[in-house]
């Protein structure tokens, strides 16, 4: 999981060596500091097509380690000076849950955090490992990405490091969540031709229909790859959240919304839409023209159309 580097150009160049980069501010999480488990140089076990980074030889572990001592006080510095973070986002340039003491910097963290929560954006390549579970069950929120339900696709998108096995992930994240008392969230990043069809969507809908995520994010390319891969169109990532189950909370979490132009939808494509999948105020607001968003506003207060809530997004969906 690369650290985003817009982000990382707020980067404040008095601190300890670019391990805290922010705050960044979301809508879904308020104000948040990242924290680079390895901020000297790109660490993964996957290789993946879609990287931002440089492409480097991939790792089981890192040769690089930063000490705990050192990042927690330059955590406990940037939370000084910005008394109101919402939330401390754990990431690397690379995979963070591949940082050896990654248990111990939690229970550290967990000593001066405060009210301000936590959370790590993993590839969940490691999640069937006992030690990482350990770590990551004593975190507020876990992000872990599955862009693949088979070994085929994983090979060739994330191009993991020898002995990763999709299955042993999938395994891994049901006996994680069996324990974890804080939301799951699942990131897919679909690339066109690699992740894509009807057969793997199908193959990842009947996982995560086990696994019960709080929230899936379906996104696509935002940033330009280290490899020649190509991202979906919006349209497609709505096509493709239609493949989910219903019931499954699927989120289009991806910026090409502002390039699509919002077209005309009659009340009762409004509702067909809706009861297809729930959609997101963003989803609307990218999809439905000026008179559809009337026609839209109409029915909720009509109650044709009600607002849910899952783990912080909010959803609008036939009633
Ligand atoms: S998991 Fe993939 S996207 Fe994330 S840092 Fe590793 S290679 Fe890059």
């Amino acid at each position: 999981m690369p650290t985003d580097t817009s982000q990382r150009s707020t980067l404040n160049a008095q601190r300890s060596p670019k391990v805290i980069f922010g705050p960044i501010s979301s809508r879904r999480f308020g104000k948040s500091l990242g924290v680079d488990l390895s901020p000297g140089k790109k660490q993964c076990n996957f290789d993946c097509l879609y990287c931002e980074l440089d492409p480097v030889k991939t790792m089981g572990a890192y040769d690089e380690v930063v000490p705990v001592t050192e990042i927690t006080a330059a955590l406990k510095q940037a939370l000084k000076e910005h008394g109101d973070i919402d939330f401390i986002t754990l990431t690397a340039n690379g995979e963070p849950t591949l940082y050896p003491y990654l248990s111990e910097l939690v229970d550290e963290i967990n000593t001066f955090k405060g009210r301000t929560k936590t959370l790590i954006l993993s590839n969940a390549s490691t999640i069937n490992d006992p030690k990482v579970q350990e770590a990551l069950l004593k975190l507020d929120e876990v992000k872990l990405s599955l862009d693949c339900a088979t070994q085929v696709c994983l090979k060739k998108l994330d191009r993991a490091h020898s002995g990763i096995d999709v299955e042993e992930i999938k395994a891994g994240m049901l006996a994680f969540k069996k324990k974890y008392k804080g939301p799951l969230v699942i990131e897919i990043l679909i690339v066109k031709t690699l992740n894509d069809s009807e057969e793997e969507i199908a193959k990842l809908n009947a996982f995560l229909l086990k696994l019960q995520p709080a929230r899936i994010d379906i996104g696509t390319i935002d940033r330009p790859p280290a490899f020649n891969v190509k991202p979906v169109s919006y349209e497609k990532l709505l096509q493709i959240s239609h493949l989910f189950d219903p019931s499954l909370p699927v989120y289009i979490a991806s910026r090409k919304k502002a390039d699509i132009s919002a077209s005309s939808y009659s009340v009762e494509e409004i509702l067909e839409t809706l009861s297809k999948r729930p959609l997101t105020e963003e989803d609307i607001e990218a999809l439905f023209d000026e008179e559809s968003q009337k026609r839209f506003k109409d029915l909720l207060k009509e109650e044709k159309i009600k607002l849910v809530e899952s783990n912080g997004v909010k959803f609008y969906k036939k009633a």
